[in-house]
């Protein structure tokens, strides 16, 4: 397919209306990512930054069930527990970095309404960081069928931490 890479389309994993599509949509996050880490203020909100985008776009980001489960228990932590979204759970990570036998459900194909465009567009850091959990809130709803397994393994995980709250 032969197309200007300028090209308004929409990205064909999150529905994002960017210049470039595909390329144009991870060159946002790109640049999202990049400010996270010169600027203290917007990576306050950067773990859920991550595991949404992340869940918006799993053919890159949560091939594995190892990635889909760190995302998605790292978005159920951070709005069903308040965790912090600057770094996520520690004994979560433990947990997934010794592999346990999970398997992989199916994935939802709509993925939220709203997208990193509505997060790149925040004129500042603290509506970056409404944004972001807007856009998080759609996103984790429309995974509402993976919900359930996401408490599941969230439970797994914090079980099987030695350092239990
Ligand atoms: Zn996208």
């Amino acid at each position: 397919m032969v197309a200007s890479s300028n090209a308004v389309e929409p990205c064909p994993d999150c529905g994002a209306t960017v210049a470039g599509g595909t390329a144009g949509c991870q060159s946002l996050m790109d640049e999202l990512l990049a400010r996270d880490f010169s600027d203290v203020t917007y990576f306050r909100v950067h773990r859920l930054l991550v595991d949404t985008y992340s869940l918006q776009h799993p053919e890159r980001y949560c091939a594995s069930v190892k990635s889909l489960a760190a995302h998605l228990t790292g978005l159920c932590w951070l709005l069903e527990h308040d965790g912090n979204r600057a770094v996520g759970n520690e004994a979560l990570r433990r947990w997934l970095n010794r592999n346990p036998r999970l398997d992989k459900p199916e994935l939802p194909s709509f993925r939220g309404k709203l997208t990193i465009a509505s997060a790149q567009a925040a004129s500042d850091s603290i509506r970056y960081a409404e944004a972001v959990e807007l856009w998080a809130r759609s996103t984790w709803e429309a995974y509402s069928a993976l919900q359930p397994l996401a408490r599941c393994w969230i439970q797994q995980g914090l079980d099987a931490s030695p350092r239990k709250r």
